[in-house]
């Protein structure tokens, strides 16, 4: 039974809001999709988002929405499955820029929102749009409709999030990360309205990168205080098994930002934000030392290979969220009415 089936048994309908980046984010909002289907709200990343040749590319909004209608690549992990790439070397024989790779079928996509864009659409709408057309059954949307820029300050300079990520592979060692535009972006109305009503159940950090993927959502204005006075309680899953890494350059960064890689400091990133953190088997032994650090702790399989993970997960996140969910809203009560519970 899917966790909506055991949700319907117990606790009625649940509406979820999942955070969430490209790769290792959209596994876990696969599963959630699996699970919930139109009761999921996925908040996407837009620090990535860049114009390259013209074009308006949202990476992480398309490995969302990529991975959630079963088109994406699983061997190369982003993009779609089935791609060619003539488009590219039709590019580099007119010495085109051939740093960012643009397949033959994704290209349809940028090509198609940039229009869109041109003409006067919000990306939200463009999104909505697109996902509509993909039948996807979660609602995605962009975290915001104005531009947030991930920046990256390296010995090399301050780079573009891309000129760092993909022309320079995430060689050069992070000195500080910073999102422009972020102080005057708002939420996305929708997300604010869906944050600040009582109809949410759950809000799932996904296991995406916290600092290049999460913390450009937590940066926009009022956000940490929208989750913070919301009553569904709020589930992080750690990007990280054994302390290293799935993909990409999340431990290489702690390091590099001096957090050093481990459960402890991916603990400490959510504390105050989440109420509970769910570790891999792998990182069992630090289920104590999360608790002590004052965030519930659970201890599952994260590692998402297939499609029966990724919908085992949502459920282990959901199951969590319902057992955290009795807590936080025991918590707000308190706060509410002071000395109720005394
Ligand atoms: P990006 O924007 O495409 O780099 O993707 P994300 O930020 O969403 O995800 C990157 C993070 O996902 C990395 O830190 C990985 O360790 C993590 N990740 C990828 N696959 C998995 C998985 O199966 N399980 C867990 N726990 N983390 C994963």
């Amino acid at each position: 039974m899917t966790a909506a089936g055991k949700a319907d048994a117990h606790a009625g309908p649940r509406r979820v809001l999942a955070l969430c980046g490209g790769v290792g984010g959209a596994k876990l909002a696969f599963g959630l999709q699996a699970a919930l289907g139109p009761a999921l709200t996925v908040m996407v990343n837009t620090g990535d988002d860049f114009t390259h040749l013209g074009l308006a590319i949202s990476p992480d909004i398309d490995t969302v929405l990529y991975t959630l209608a079963g088109l994406s690549d699983p061997v190369r992990g982003w993009g779609r499955a089935g791609e060619t790439w003539q488009f590219m070397s039709a590019l580099r024989q007119l010495g085109g820029e051939d740093w960012f790779q643009l397949g033959d079928l994704d290209l349809a996509m940028h090509v198609e929102r940039t229009g869109r864009l041109a003409g006067g659409a919000r990306l939200s709408e463009v999104v909505a749009g697109t996902a509509g057309r993909l039948g996807l059954a979660a609602r995605i949307l962009p975290m915001s409709d104005d531009p947030v820029r991930t920046m990256v300050e390296t010995p090399q300079g301050l780079l573009a999030f891309q000129h760092y990520f993909v022309r320079e592979r995430c060689a050069p060692p992070v000195l500080r990360l910073s999102f422009e535009g972020a102080e005057t972006a708002r939420i996305l109305p929708e997300l604010a309205d869906l944050l600040a009503g009582d109809g949410l159940d759950a809000v799932i950090i996904c296991p995406s990168n916290p600092y290049l993927s999460i913390d450009p959502i937590l940066a926009l204005p009022g956000l940490r205080e929208a989750l913070a006075l919301c009553p569904a309680p709020v589930v992080a899953v750690s990007p990280l098994i054994g302390g290293r890494a799935v993909k990409g350059p999340t431990a290489k960064i702690m390091d590099e930002l001096g957090i050093g890689a481990g459960t402890a400091a991916i603990a400490a990133h959510y504390l105050g934000l989440a109420d509970g953190l769910v570790i891999d088997t792998a990182d069992a032994a630090d289920a104590a030392g999360v608790a002590a650090s004052g965030l519930a702790c659970r201890v599952a399989p994260t590692l998402m290979t297939g499609p029966a993970e990724r919908v085992a997960l949502a459920d282990e996140c959901l199951a969590f969220a319902r057992e955290l969910g009795t807590r936080r809203r025991v918590g707000h009560a308190a706060k509410a009415q002071p000395g109720s519970l005394s």
